[in-house]
């Protein structure tokens, strides 16, 4: 019997096509799992892994997760497979926030040994990105020289940032925002109502997992106080010191400017004045800048206020000449 497994539809996609493959002994040695975020790649790997070392598959192909492989899977303790992510560093105080050489040597030497249980070996590296460029040397070497039975899979939001030669080593399993009418219907099956899954599949341009995660949590509260400090600021009922303060003030200013740069974004496909529009695509440009300096040393309240201030100075200038739909 096959231990139960909720996939969304376009993980079920990616995965019957991946297991067919195995099955048909043409899964690549190395893979890249790559996509969005919050698609859940990583599951979708996993639960091959658990097909290519399960002991005893059923007869439609799927683990048993009874048999010793897949009890080791669940308990993390196979010897025949690993998963890569950031470790603690050196000190012990903190998550490491690259993937460094020794963790990428420990997995050739394990890789280069026979399985303990006599199948295959899987390791996957998540996130793949993270690979810092001696330890990508080092994967490198691996990904050239594939032994049968050895899998290597890397997951990763972000390929681009994977050296040419690494992706090119790789068979590309892509994961893709699925239909709107798919993505509705996985939210209304995770428990939300029509209306709020429809503004929430809207602010997330369509991505169900993100829109899921701002149903759970505040996300989508957080975007309707966005709107209203923007619409307070451009009406000059609100200070950008002020508004900048309060979206600093705690850690949710990236998702805020976020939320900011894609109302932008919606009010300047809804304007017909094609200056207004164009200075609001500026905007979305200088937002997500702003993002971005958020993760550096650079104070970023600064840059925010200087963020709002050109958003108020837009408004102005709307407010004198521009016209709506
Ligand atoms: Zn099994």
């Amino acid at each position: 019997m096959s231990a139960p497994v909720s996939f969304a539809p376009w993980q079920r996609r990616i995965y019957d096509q991946a297991a067919s493959s195995l099955d048909a002994g043409r899964l690549g040695h190395g893979l890249l799992f790559c996509g969005p975020a919050q698609l859940g790649k990583r599951a979708v790997a996993e639960r091959l892994a658990q097909r290519v070392l399960c002991q005893q598959r059923g007869a439609d192909g799927e683990p048993c997760g009874t048999c010793r492989s897949c009890h080791l899977i669940a308990a993390g303790t196979h010897p025949d497979y690993q998963v890569v992510s950031f470790v603690m560093n050196k000190e012990g105080t903190r998550l490491r926030t690259e993937i460094v050489i020794e963790q990428i040597r420990r997995l050739s030497e394990q890789m280069a040994l026979t399985p303990q249980y006599g199948g295959a070996q899987v390791v996957i590296i998540d996130p793949a990105d993270a690979i810092n460029t001696a330890a990508c040397n080092a994967l490198l070497k691996t990904l050239e020289e594939p032994v049968p039975g050895r899998y290597l899979w890397l997951v990763s939001a972000h390929p681009a940032r994977l050296p040419a030669t690494i992706r090119s080593r790789c068979q590309r399993l892509e994961f893709r925002l699925p239909p709107q009418a798919e993505a509705s219907a996985w939210l209304n099956a995770q428990g939300h109502a029509d209306a709020a899954a429809r503004e929430a599949l809207d602010a997330a341009r369509g991505h169900p997992g993100l829109a899921h995660e701002w149903l759970k949590g505040e996300g989508l509260k957080l975007r309707r106080e966005v709107a209203a400090d923007l619409a307070k600021l451009g009406r000059g009922e609100a200070s950008a010191s002020e508004v900048a303060q309060r979206w600093c003030g705690d850690e949710d200013a990236a998702l805020r400017l976020r939320h900011a740069a894609d109302l932008a974004l919606a009010d300047a496909a809804s304007l017909t004045d094609p200056v207004r529009a164009r200075s609001l695509a500026a905007w979305f440009d200088q937002a997500n800048r702003t993002r971005d300096l958020l993760r550096t040393t650079v104070r970023s309240d600064l840059a925010v206020i200087e963020l709002l201030l050109a958003w108020r100075a837009g408004e102005a200038g709307r407010a004198q000449g521009g016209t709506r739909k």
